[in-house]
């Protein structure tokens, strides 16, 4: 793709491509950390008659404040939170934008840890706020020290950490936490996209909410509640955090349908998420396998798998499309991600993986 020179696009938008994995037809796809169980035909049904009564009244604006959606995800997410803690967006993409808007921007910075999850600097950019990457360590952690100097020496207004990170599968501690909570000057958001996926004793950093007013928890509905298509991503924060925001969101940006759809999807919370375990599992199955078979694999709290190394991963990823089994080139050169999926779907993966790749 490449925009005409006559389109008067900004500068550095120039020569940029549009972000997003290859959307390719094939049998088994394991590239974009959805839930490979969609919902039942009881929720969907639910979910339907949601939407058929608010058609009823698309001729009116939605609730610009989605409050009952907001009470809703505050119940779901509970230690304490009421709706005046809790934001929703069209996707916690939309949500990390409108904190960029808010709290970055023209001479701000936002600074996170690399390999990290790929959107962010693209959030930057959009929003003119200046991206800095630190390093993680080689095991994918938070060089703590490291990360320490680098706030102190960047005075970032904004930090993202991503726990447990995309596209490592790494969580975060509560000590990794607290010692960028004591440094950073501005907001701190940690980015729980695959929270519901995380193991055993592994903290949330919603337990930290109380004490600490600049802390925002970012989650979604795409991942563990099967609601990807849905498009519903929140926060929680300091209620003076969320009126913030709502400062730059769009008038209506939820639109009635999708306040609906989700508000049907959280009647349905024990459903959607019944599968988690069984995921969690498959996930500690194939982290094993791999392993077996030689691979590096880096420890994952989420709903993917990052392994490697391979000299030539386009190679192998391109095998396993081949095989009619689409998984993710993503992270640092030689590593690759696979999704989580069904068991029949893992089947076809690893039989796939040991022709393309016999040890
Ligand atoms: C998938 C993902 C999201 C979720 O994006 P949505 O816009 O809510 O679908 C957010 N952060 C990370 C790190 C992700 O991998």
């Amino acid at each position: 793709m490449s925009i005409p020179s006559w389109v008067p696009i900004r500068e550095e938008l120039r020569g940029e491509e549009p972000y997003g994995a290859p959307q390719i037809d094939v049998p088994v796809r394991l590239n974009t950390n959805e839930n490979p169980y969609g919902p039942s035909p009881e929720a969907a049904a639910d979910i339907a008659e949601a939407v058929r009564q608010a058609a009823l009244e698309l001729n009116r604006y939605p609730d610009r404040e989605a409050t009952a959606l907001r009470e809703a995800l505050a119940g779901y997410l509970g230690h304490g939170l009421t709706a005046a803690h809790v934001w929703a967006a069209n996707g916690s993409n939309e949500v990390m934008q409108q904190i960029l808007q808010a709290f970055g921007g023209p001479g701000r910075t936002v600074l996170s840890f690399a390999p990290t999850y790929s959107m962010y600097p693209e959030y930057a950019r959009n929003t003119h706020t200046r991206w800095v990457a630190g390093r993680r360590r080689e095991d994918f952690a938070i060089d703590v020290p490291a990360a320490v100097a680098l706030i102190e020496a960047e005075q970032p207004d904004v930090v993202f950490l991503t726990s447990p990170n995309n596209p490592t599968g790494t969580a975060l501690g509560a000590d990794e936490l607290n010692a960028v909570l004591k440094v950073a000057p501005g907001v701190v958001v940690v980015d729980e996209a695959y929270a519901e996926f995380r193991r055993a004793g592994t903290p949330t950093a919603l337990e930290l909410l109380d004490e600490q007013p600049r802390l925002i928890v970012t989650r979604t509905m795409s991942k563990a509640f099967a609601l990807a298509g849905g498009r519903l991503g929140y926060l929680a924060a300091d209620p003076a955090i969320v009126d913030a925001l709502r400062i730059v969101r769009l008038p209506y940006h939820l639109s009635a349908v999708t306040q609906a759809t989700a508000l049907g999807a959280l009647r349905h919370t024990d459903e959607l998420l019944a599968r988690v375990d069984e995921l969690r599992s498959t996930r500690d199955e194939t982290s094993a396998w791999l392993a077996d078979r030689g691979y590096d694999v880096a420890a994952s709290d989420a709903n993917f798998v990052l392994f490697g190394h391979f000299t030539d991963r386009h190679a192998v990823w391109e095998g396993l499309v081949d095989r009619g089994v689409l998984i993710r080139e993503v992270g640092p050169d030689g590593w690759l991600r696979v999704s989580i999926g069904t068991p029949d779907e893992m089947r076809a993966f690893r039989t796939a993986l040991m022709e393309v790749d016999p040890r």
